[in-house]
Formats: structure tokens, sequence, C-alpha cells
């Protein structure tokens, strides 16, 4: 009977080099205090100066997020009196966010569900506070690390949409490379804001979850909050407008403050630094930066190579490991081998990724594996020709990962190439045939008469295995079948 509303407020760092405002390292896990400089620790009197690159990011990002992206933006001082930001106030953006009116199509169980982005701005981090027994210290290494702040719509209503929504946006600032995503490292964070209503009634008093550091917290503390807010209407009472954290220890959200609101950091704009205009130089420069969005990469993976939704997933989880795909389906001769493809997704998504995961190489660094797209694509190439069985492909593919060769030369060197060659195939045939002319009858008669499958297939086994035992195992299977089917076929004419 309930209504809810979930709207999202995520923040990721940019790769940019250097800060936002002054030329500090950006990075995570140095020593702290050790990026720091008059700019970013607010001396008095230090001017900042706007990094272009973040500015180029962000415009990428709002790109990718369908928004408008305005004539002029510019900067605001955002007030609040807080150790973590030295100057007591935050430069960030109010009234011309650099990203407007977008939407992204998050897709899942409830098929596509348009989630309309409120704005995305640019602002400057804070500094980290890292609180141990009575004391509380200070690391301002990532005070003015570039900062974009994604705003949604309150269009969500499950725990679930908000986590596919995060991991979507995550795939996605990944493929873009503007941010790494990594929430353990805080590099995406997410508040997530909640409120529930009668039906039909519009949005409720709405609750905030703070810095949420992994798509699965948020997931649960929605949905916690979202049984915790039904409780309290159902028993009558109204819900307080609060801001509360998640704690994982016990899965529920607890409070921690009264909500601030606008005017309580007296806006007014940045005096130090200029009015942004975008010209076409500029806007030119987000435009080459761009690249296939993983959503529509994954539809159009399925579309031109038959792949299933699953398989396209993922096959474009990683950037790196879509190009890879297609690099090695590229190599593939595809008018003689129209399999090409889906050979190439079955070795990927588990012969190769079984390697990966083992070697701990992580799909994104997989431009660095030794088993390139074109030695990939030989390989399978020599499977799909029966020139290497599939098991003798398996060590073979170990082989190039360690020994950084090509799989024609390790296959010729370990003697594993099968004999595609059908008269020499006919000639091992023609010796079993005169040995094995009982079972061969008995397989005849079983099978014009469509009898006993079992039994046929142990008497084709055995054939089979009598026919590689000739040519040392190295016939081809497929060719070795057939040349039985012929066999038998003469047999069953030729009584
Ligand atoms: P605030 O002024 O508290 O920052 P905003 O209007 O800026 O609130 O919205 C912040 C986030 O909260 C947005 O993602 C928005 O979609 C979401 N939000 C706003 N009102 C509600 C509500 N009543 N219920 C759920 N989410 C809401
Ligand atoms: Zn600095
Ligand atoms: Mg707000």
């Amino acid at each position: 009977m309930y209504q809810s509303f979930i709207g999202l407020e995520v923040h990721i760092h940019l790769l940019t080099k250097t800060k936002i405002f002054c030329g500090c390292r950006s990075a995570f896990g140095d020593e702290p205090n050790t990026n720091v400089c008059p700019v970013c620790l607010g001396y008095p009197g230090v001017l900042p100066a706007l990094n272009i690159e973040a500015l180029r990011m962000a415009c990428m990002v709002a790109k990718a997020l369908n928004c408008r992206i305005p004539e002029k933006t510019w900067f605001e001082r955002k007030q609040y009196f807080y150790p973590d930001m030295t100057k007591n106030y935050q430069i960030s953006q109010f009234a011309s966010p650099l990203g407007q009116e977008g939407y992204v199509d998050i897709e899942g169980e409830w098929g596509v569900k348009r989630v309309r982005i409120h704005e995305c701005h640019l602002e400057e981090d804070a500094g980290k506070m890292i609180h141990t027994g009575t004391v509380s210290l200070l690391d301002y290494n990532r005070a003015g690390v570039s900062l974009l702040e994604i705003v949604t719509e309150p269009d969500m209503e499950t725990g679930e949409e908000a986590e596919v929504f995060i991991q979507q946006l995550r795939r996605m600032v990944r493929y873009l490379n503007v941010c790494d995503g990594n929430m353990e490292e805080g590099s995406l964070r997410a508040d997530a804001n909640v409120s529930i209503n009668l039906r039909g009634q519009g949005l409720g008093r709405k609750v905030e979850i703070k810095n949420l550091n992994s798509s699965r917290f948020v997931r649960l503390g929605l949905n916690y909050e979202i049984e915790r807010q039904s409780k309290i209407l159902d028993a009558g009472k109204t819900v307080v407008q609060e801001t509360r954290l998640w704690n994982e220890n016990r899965d529920q959200t607890e409070p921690m403050r009264r909500k601030e609101n606008a005017q309580d950091y007296r806006y007014f704009p940045e005096p130090d630094l200029p009015i942004f205009t975008p010209d076409a130089a500029f806007l030119k420069s987000v435009d080459e930066s761009m690249v296939e969005l993983p959503l529509p990469r994954q539809k159009r993976l399925a579309a031109e190579y038959g792949l299933s939704a699953k398989q396209a997933a993922l096959i474009c989880e990683e950037k790196a490991f879509a190009d890879y795909f297609e690099e090695t389906v590229a190599e593939c001769d595809y008018r003689k081998h129209p399999q090409a493809a889906k050979n190439v997704t079955n070795w990927l998504l588990t012969d190769i990724k079984h390697i990966l995961s083992r070697e701990a190489v992580l799909l994104a660094d997989i431009d660095a594996f030794k088993i390139t797209p074109k030695r990939l694509a030989v390989l399978i190439m020599m499977v799909m020709d029966g020139k290497v069985s599939v098991k003798n492909a398996k060590q073979a593919l170990e082989l190039m990962r360690l020994e950084d060769k090509d799989p024609e030369d390790i296959i010729a060197e370990k003697g594993w190439s099968q004999i595609t060659d059908p008269a020499e195939i006919a000639t091992a045939v023609a010796e079993v045939e005169k040995e094995e002319a009982e079972t061969i009858k008995e397989l005849s008669t079983l099978m014009t008469d469509n009898g006993n499958p079992k039994r046929v297939r142990s008497l084709s086994a055995y054939l089979t295995g009598k026919i590689l035992a000739r040519t040392g195992g190295r016939a081809d299977p497929k060719l070795v079948g057939e040349q039985i089917e012929q066999m038998i076929r003469k047999q069953a004419v030729h009584p």
C-alpha cells in the first residue's frame, strides 16, 4: 500500500593527476599530509586555479548521463565549519551545475527503467578524519581532490534498483576512464535518500543514509529503511527527517544527525574563480574522449555476434575485456568460421577467465596478457579446423601464457597436431574394418533396426578408440566419426 521513492547522490573521484584547484598529487594511500600545499590547506591569501582536466572529465560523465551542459558554469562557496576542510568552506557548484536534466536507463528483472538525473556538479573533496580512541587524526591528502557529484531524481523504488544504478554507473565511469570506481577506497561513494508514502500521495519525508561504500550496502540500507519507515507509518506516526548511517555489523541504519538545509550553507559565488564558458574547442575535446558506453555496447555485441544477453553482459563487464573479445573475433576468419564469435565467447568466459582469476590478473589488465587476441584466435581456429583437439588446445593455452609463444609452435613442438588428411585416416579405418568385422556387423544391424542406442554408442566408441589408437591418438575425431558412419552405411547396403 506504500510507495517508496529513492534518490541517490553519488560522489566520484575523478582520475585527474592533480587536485582540482592546485598542483598537488591526487592519489590514494600516500603518507598522510604529504600531498598538500598552501592552496589545499586554505592558507589566507592563496588563489585557486581550476584544473581543466577535471572539467573535461566531468563533462564526459554529464554527456554519458544525457545531461545538458549549460552555456556558462561557475562555482560557489559552501560554508561550513568542520576540521576536514581548513578553509571553512568548500568550493562547489550550486546555481549552474555543469550537467543538468539528464537520464540513464537501468536494466534488471524489472525490464528497463529510466532514472532522471537532476544534475551533476564539480566540487573539491574534504580531508579525511580518522577517529582512534580519544583522538581524531586528520589527513589532508584528500582535501581538494576533484569530485563529481551526481544527483538523481527520486525515481527508484527498491534497494535492488539502486544497487543496479550504482553498478551501472560504476561500469560507465570506468569505461570512460574518468574514475576507478573503487568503492572500498572511497573513489565512488553514495548517499541514499528514501521516503515512503501512501500510494498516489507523492513524496514522503525523506531520510538520508550517508556514505555507503558498497553497492550491496546501498541495497541493504535502503530496503531496511523502507521497512522501518513502513512500520512507523503503520503505527500512525511520522518519519523524522534525518541523516542516518548504515551499521554493517548490525545490518541496520542508525541516526546520525538532523539534516541541515541549503540556507545553512550560505552559498555565494566564488570570487576567486572566473565563470567558465565551454567553447567549441573544449566541447570537441570532450566529444573526442567519449567511448561507446557499456549498455549500448552490450546490445551491439549481442546483435552483431549472436551472443545471449547474459554472455554479452559478462563480456562487457570491463572495457578491456570487451576490446579483447572484439580483437580476437576480428582475428578469426569469419567467412570460413561463422561460429567463430560464439567459440571465442566460450573460450573467454570459461578458460581465459579461469586462468585470469587463478593468476589474479584483473579483467581490466588483460592488455598485458601473454595470450594476445591474435594468438588466441589462431588457437581457436586450429580447434575449429580439427588441427588440434580441445584437450590439447587447453594445454597449449597454458603454455602460451607461460612461454610467450605462438600456438602453432607449441602444438608442433609437442606433437599435438591432429591428422586431418582423410586418406591417412581411411588407411587406419580400413585396417580396423578387417579386424573388427563382427563388431561392425553388429553395429550395422543395430543401426538399420534402430536398436539399443546405448549399445550403439558403446560400439561406436569402441571402434573410434581402435582407429584413434592406430593414429597415435592424433586423428581428428570428427573425421573418424564421419568415416565410421560411411563404413556402416556401406555394410548396410551390401550385407
Ligand atoms: P536536500 O535539499 O536535502 O539536499 P535535494 O532536494 O537536494 O535534498 O535532494 C537530494 C536527493 O534526495 C536527491 O537525490 C533527491 O532525488 C532525493 N530526494 C529529495 N526528496 C526526496 C523524498 N521526499 N524522498 C526520497 N528522495 C528524495
Ligand atoms: Zn594543494
Ligand atoms: Mg541537495
